[in-house]
């Protein structure tokens, strides 16, 4: 489904910069904007759809003759539509200019409205090369604005989020969010705006089957670009409208509409949005009966897409393509087309920092791909092909074959083809078991934060347990820890912050740890690290060493100082008290909740721990 045009600008939006307090007023400066922007807002807004090309060059015009250089408001935004622009035409390096400036203008110029723009045109380049990652930098981005005094900088902030984990895919995590974008905006009276959430809560509803809805959103998202002339936006939302058409048995007017957006965008040079659009043709096409057409369509498609390197597209385009081929009896690039299909949206999420809601939702895809391929495989169709090409070439060779073998068994195989046929499916159940075993792996981690999940550490405890040592080595450890008061976190800050919260703190602990255990999370909040051989010493330095990084941390734009700590309890294995992986854990538990109830912050060591660390003399701790 199509992204819109990211949107909302401070630029000439008097109303905004009225409401803002004078603690924004670096942020929001609507006189500096007026009086230096050689473009106006509209201007560009238009120009990054309607001409990106013309605009990048305008912008890189405009920065190089030091027009900005009084007005760093207008440089802002100006930058931040040539970010869209280079976005529109896969300009990585237009793209990467305008953060590079970006960051410095929010570094230099203390402008979070500056680093929060360079966080999201990072977030939808990622996300425009199909890396899920960057609804992290979404997050991270948004952090920055979502308690700003200022109402449009929070529904700019509500609409990217929204944008991003629509984009990923993520439809009913958008939807709130968007719904309360589209309201904010509506407050603000920014149409244009208005109409960017509007065609997200279609593309939201779209993606949750709601057709009716989606295309009420779609209808007014349409007006809305209507009232304010922003042609090209209409006829983008026109071709979202054409994939509702098509659900609901309108393919005549679905083909019309998408041909009109594609018309429009070839004539801007947005590739992408051209090939998006060519896909909606393909399906109009295919329901209209005009199968030849589409089939070739969608294979000049697909090979426009390999040849401009638009990972993200292909998926979804092979996928199509898999379809039409399997209908069209071309049974063997039905499965190739599936097989790429299932490479391309690995690779797609493979990234996965900061992506774990992008990459949920991937795995989820690359689970009903594996499922088609499997159904692809079993059909008697597949069968009957393979069959029939081994009895082909089976009558050619029985012949060749019997004298070769000589056996009965030998020339029924060969007549009947069966050999050929348990070959290739030998073949494709060992490709099936190499894509399982990767979704065994996946299965054990956790999504969020990349760490093991509770069957990954469970997995681990027990098969540590299972090696026999050798009475020399130091004891294992298990650190149990949980975040203090984060129910505080999300209702001040929101579940999205509390989900950075524990990413960053994850991957900071990720660092402490290092090879000294396997960090894994238990569940909730609640994180476990697994020490082989480590000792009691080794063990309560190591769990100092993870509370004091925790409470070190700083993060993006927490108002009051927040505070994060976290509360440990440590849990030797001895063999007596802890005898088996449920009995260890329980000790954990218990001193965990020890620590917690001692004032949290801190570490608290169960008793077999404390008792071999008194006879170490590495003096007496708290026991539980
Ligand atoms: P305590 O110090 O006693 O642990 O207080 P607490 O508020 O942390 O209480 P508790 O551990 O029982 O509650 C955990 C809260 O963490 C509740 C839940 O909403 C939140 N939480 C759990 N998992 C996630 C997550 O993945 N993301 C976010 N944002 N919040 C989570
Ligand atoms: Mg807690
Ligand atoms: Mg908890």
């Amino acid at each position: 489904m199509r992204k819109p045009w990211p949107g909302w600008m401070l630029c000439g939006a008097m109303s905004i910069g009225a409401m803002s307090t004078g603690l924004l007023s670096t942020g929001v400066s609507s006189i500096a904007c007026a009086a230096a922007t050689p473009l106006s807002r509209v201007e560009m807004r238009t120009l990054s759809a309607g001409d990106p090309r013309g605009l990048i060059d305008k912008v890189r015009g405009a920065l190089d003759a030091g027009m900005y250089a009084n007005d760093p408001a207008g440089e802002r935004e100006a930058l931040w539509w040539m970010g869209h622009a280079g976005i529109n035409v896969s300009d990585d390096a237009a793209v990467t200019e305008a953060v590079a400036r970006l960051k410095s203008l929010g570094s230099v110029g203390h402008d979070t409205l500056a680093a929060s723009y360079a966080g999201f045109l990072t977030a939808d380049l990622r996300i425009a090369h199909g890396d899920g990652g960057g609804v992290g930098d979404a997050l991270q981005a948004a952090a920055l604005q979502l308690d700003s005094p200022d109402p449009a900088r929070r529904a700019l902030a509500k609409f990217q989020l929204c944008d991003a984990y629509s984009m990923a895919g993520q439809a009913r995590h958008s939807q709130p969010l968007c719904a309360e974008a589209d309201a904010a905006f509506g407050a603000l009276h920014d149409d244009w705006n208005q109409a960017q959430a509007k065609n997200d809560e279609g593309n939201n509803a779209y993606a949750l089957d709601r057709y009716a809805e989606a295309g009420k959103f779609y209808g007014e998202a349409r007006a809305l670009y209507r009232k304010v002339g922003d042609r090209a936006q209409e006829l983008m939302v026109g071709d979202n409208l054409a994939q509702v058409y098509l659900k609901q048995g309108k393919p005549g007017q679905a083909l019309a509409l998408s041909q009109a957006s594609l018309a429009n965008e070839r004539a801007a040079g947005r590739e992408s949005d051209a090939l998006i659009s060519q896909h909606d043709i393909v399906r109009a096409l295919d329901a209209l009966g005009r199968r030849r057409e589409a089939v070739a369509l969608i294979a000049s498609t697909v090979a426009e897409a390999r040849k401009a390197g638009l990972g993200s597209l292909l998926p979804d385009l092979l996928e199509q393509q898999s379809q039409l081929a399997e209908r069209d009896g071309n049974l063997e690039l039905a499965l190739s087309a599936e097989r790429e299909a299932l490479a391309a949206s690995r690779k797609r999420w493979s990234n996965s920092l900061g992506s774990q809601q992008a990459e949920l939702a991937a795995r989820y895809a690359a689970r009903e791909k594996e499922l088609r391929i499997q159904e692809l495989e079993r059909t008697d169709q597949i069968k009957n092909l393979k069959l029939r090409a081994a009895e082909a070439d089976a009558a050619r060779n029985a012949m060749q074959v019997r004298r070769q073998r000589g056996s009965l068994l030998a020339a029924l195989v060969a007549a009947s083809g069966l050999l050929a046929g348990i070959v290739s499916l030998l073949l494709l159940l060992r490709s099936q078991r190499r894509h399982a075993g990767e979704l065994r792996r996946q299965a054990l981690e956790d999504p969020l934060t990349g760490v093991d999940n509770r069957r990954g550490f469970f997995r681990r405890a027990h098969a540590l347990l299972e090696k026999r040592g050798t009475g020399e080595a130091p004891l294992h450890a298990l650190l149990l820890f949980d975040f203090d008061y984060f129910k505080l976190v999300n209702d001040r800050y929101g579940h999205p912050f509390g989900d950075i919260v524990l990413n960053i703190s994850l991957q900071r602990l990720r660092e402490v740890v290092g090879t000294r255990g396997h960090l894994a999370r238990l569940g909730g909040e609640e994180f476990i690290v697994l020490c082989p051989h480590i000792g009691g010493a080794q063990a309560l330095q190591l769990a100092e060493a993870m509370r004091a990084a925790v409470g070190g941390l700083v993060f993006p734009n927490a108002p009051n100082a927040l505070d994060v700590t976290i509360s440990i309890g440590v849990a030797l294995f001895d063999g007596n008290r802890s005898h088996d992986v449920g009995s260890w854990l329980r000790s954990a538990d218990n001193a965990m909740y020890a620590a917690k109830a001692r004032g949290r912050d801190q570490i608290v060591v169960a008793q077999a721990v404390s008792d071999l660390l008194s006879q170490a003399g590495a003096g007496p701790q708290p026991a539980v």
